[in-house]
């Protein structure tokens, strides 16, 4: 595949501010069409990621290809292609929704009609047509973010960068934008780059994630890939209907390896190499063993689990 079918390349792509390095030689290729998601905590380098890439910030080194063109020598023209939802996206309280769209569109050389048939298309899409006319400054908090995300694609852009798109709204407003933000993707051949610390919002929104943490990409994958990567980390528990003193024995001369063990719960923790193949076996001769077992489950590990495994490795041995 030639660099100009993806949507975003990186080369080493860092950016110094004096002696912090705020994103430090990240390589990433995000492909058309995909939503992708850039999972970290404050601090960790994913808005100076967003800046980079949208020709806002020069890199101290390393190059960013968006959309097939240099982020350095063509920045004007990836501006024309893209859309971006900053952190406090400036909508002007005393212009109406139609005015605000209306300004944003002239700013990117939209001509006039297509401008409104634009608005009318997304307040449909937005579920705000009957806002039109409202000031922004009367909308609620989850409205106005919406507005503030149909000025991102007012000028139809190709790829849209959406930095933490949720953080400052209530649960139900965070879940009308994400089920906007899959509606679009999925009606459109646009790509999404969203920066998140919300990893419930990783998951359910991205095709790909990368998590970085001081500027470093930790992992990059999907989240089901992600959580892969733990598959050790998956453990039997088992439930007995009472305590029997015993059991621990029994399972130790039965070569089975117990990581806890909650003897109020009367509940026993092991760690099986392959829980499908080793599961039956194990809990037949348990029952054989006259162990009455109420239940059985497996506790897989979570994208929360790894997130924050990762973090902690590096923010705990990485080298700075
Ligand atoms: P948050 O979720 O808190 O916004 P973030 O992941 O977006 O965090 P960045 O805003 O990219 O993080 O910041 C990364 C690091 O770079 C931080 O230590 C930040 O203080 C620093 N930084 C960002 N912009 C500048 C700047 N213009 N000048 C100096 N340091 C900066």
């Amino acid at each position: 595949m030639s660099s100009s079918e993806f949507a975003v390349e990186t080369i080493r792509l860092t950016k110094d501010f004096d002696s912090l390095r705020a994103v430090n030689e990240i390589d990433l290729t995000i492909e058309k069409s995909e939503i992708f998601g850039l999972l970290g905590p404050n601090g960790a380098g994913k808005t100076t990621t967003i800046r980079l890439l949208s020709g806002m910030l020069i890199p101290t080194f390393g190059k960013a290809k968006v959309l097939g063109m240099d982020s350095v020598e063509k920045s004007l023209q990836i501006r024309e292609k893209t859309g971006l939802l900053t952190e406090t996206p400036s909508i002007y309280d005393r212009l109406s929704v139609r005015e605000n769209l209306t300004f944003f569109g002239r700013i990117y050389g939209v001509k006039s009609e297509d401008i409104q048939k634009n608005i009318k298309k997304l307040l449909k899409i937005f579920d705000l047509e009957e806002r039109i006319d409202s000031k922004a400054g009367t909308l609620s908090k989850g409205m106005k973010q919406k507005v503030a995300i149909a000025r991102t694609l007012i000028h139809d852009p190709e790829l849209i960068f959406l930095d933490e798109p949720t953080a400052s709204l209530a649960p139900e407003s965070a879940k009308v934008v994400r089920d906007l933000i899959l509606n679009l993707a999925k009606e459109s051949n646009k790509t999404f780059f969203i920066a998140t610390h919300n990893l419930y919002e990783a998951e359910i929104l991205c095709d790909r994630v990368a998590i970085i943490n001081r500027g470093n990409i930790l992992a990059v994958g999907k989240p089901k890939e992600l959580k892969e990567m733990m598959k050790g980390e998956t453990y039997t528990i088992i439930r007995f209907q009472e305590w029997n003193n015993e059991v621990e024995n029994f399972l130790e001369i039965n070569n089975y390896k117990i990581s806890n063990l909650v003897q109020e719960e009367r509940k026993i923790q092991i760690k099986l190499k392959d829980i499908e193949k080793e599961t039956p076996p194990l809990i037949k001769k348990l029952i054989e063993n006259n162990y009455n077992i109420v239940e059985v489950f497996h506790e897989r590990p979570s994208l929360e689990k790894i997130y924050l495994e990762l973090v902690e490795r590096e923010t705990n041995g990485g080298v700075r």
